[in-house]
């Protein structure tokens, strides 16, 4: 990794050929061409303002859902982590909370401050930009429920004020108003939050951290769940009827204690985590008839 140049107008720091495993929770994946950690959101605009036209850009947070090939990715890989950093209430209880700040910390300050809802993100280990283009979710709350309005920044860097209805939100999916919102990125989300206890919150907080560590595999490299639960089924269920658990590529391997994660055992590839994913939902169909969809972002050179 190179730390490079940049213009005087750029406040940032970019890493040429930054490796992405140091920057995914699966610890996996090739080196990014550029790597962009923006100082605020006005030095993202201008990042993304001075792009070359048709240089692939991908916005990344903590990593915690997605697989970067072993080739890596080419263009710029953006990742506003702790740096897109803002937490404010608003007047009539809204919280507006940039794109950089972790689940887990707005969990934590929301209960703290006395506010109800999001304790559902203190087991998820990403951003508040990825859990909003994930919609991601959890003991039944979803970060989309909670979400009045959010701030974008699109290619030419142009800010836009966004409502909710502008979304077609599912489950683990988020449409926007551009195409799959690969050419417009959110940098921050308001939540609409009720007034709650704060202690009850904390306390809410511990027991769903406490039943993932019963039911999840802590501590070892993963995604979290790998497939999108089909209808009225688990992924998990369906996986471990087939005998998957413990099925290993490399050193990628279906979780013992949970057959939804795949685990790195050490010095797995990406492409062994990829080989598992496309052996397991294959097998799942052979047996079941059932199509899984992967939850996780692939992204990076084939
Ligand atoms: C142990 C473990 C447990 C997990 N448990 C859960 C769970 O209970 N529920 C759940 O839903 N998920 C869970 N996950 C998955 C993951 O944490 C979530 O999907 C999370 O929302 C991803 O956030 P991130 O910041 O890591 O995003 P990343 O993995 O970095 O990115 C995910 C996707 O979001 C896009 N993206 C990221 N930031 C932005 C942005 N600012 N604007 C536009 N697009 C963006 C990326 O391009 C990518 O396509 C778990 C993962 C792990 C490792």
């Amino acid at each position: 990794m190179a730390v490079t140049n940049l213009t005087p107008e750029l406040r940032g720091v970019l890493k040429l050929d930054e490796a992405m495993s140091k920057h995914t929770s699966w610890r996996v994946g090739g080196t990014a061409d550029k790597y962009y950690e923006p100082a605020d959101i006005k030095d993202l605009a201008v990042y993304l303002e001075q792009l070359p036209e048709g240089e692939p850009v991908i916005m990344v947070g903590l990593g915690s859902n997605l697989l970067v090939r072993d080739r890596g990715i080419r263009g710029s890989v953006i990742c506003p982590t702790g740096m897109l950093d803002g937490f404010a209430i608003l007047e009539g209880q809204i919280l507006r909370v940039e794109a950089g700040v972790p689940c887990a910390i707005v969990a934590k300050r929301c209960a703290k401050q006395g506010f109800t809802e999001l304790e559902f993100l203190a087991g998820i280990p990403g951003t508040v930009g990825g859990a909003l283009a994930m919609n991601a979710g959890a003991f039944g709350g979803e970060t989309w429920s909670n979400v009045v309005k959010v701030e974008t920044l699109d290619r030419q860097g142009i800010f836009h004020l966004r409502d909710r209805e502008q979304y077609l939100v599912g489950y683990r999916s988020v449409i926007g108003p551009m195409v799959g919102l690969e050419e417009e990125w959110f940098v921050a989300a308001h939540f609409s939050l009720s007034v709650g206890d704060g202690e009850a919150g904390l306390s809410k907080i511990k027991q769903l951290l406490l039943k993932r560590s019963e039911t999840q595999p802590m501590g070892v490299p993963s995604c979290g769940s790998v497939f999108r639960n089909p209808e009225g089924d688990y992924a998990a269920r369906l996986i471990e009827s087939c005998g998957l658990k413990g099925f290993k590529i490399g050193n990628a391997q279906v979780s013992e204690k949970h057959a939804n994660f795949i685990i790195n055992l050490g010095n797995a590839k990406a492409i062994d985590i990829e080989q598992v994913i496309i052996t397991v939902a294959e097998k799942v169909k052979q047996q079941h008839g059932i199509q899984l969809e992967s939850e996780v972002r692939i992204v990076g050179d084939e």
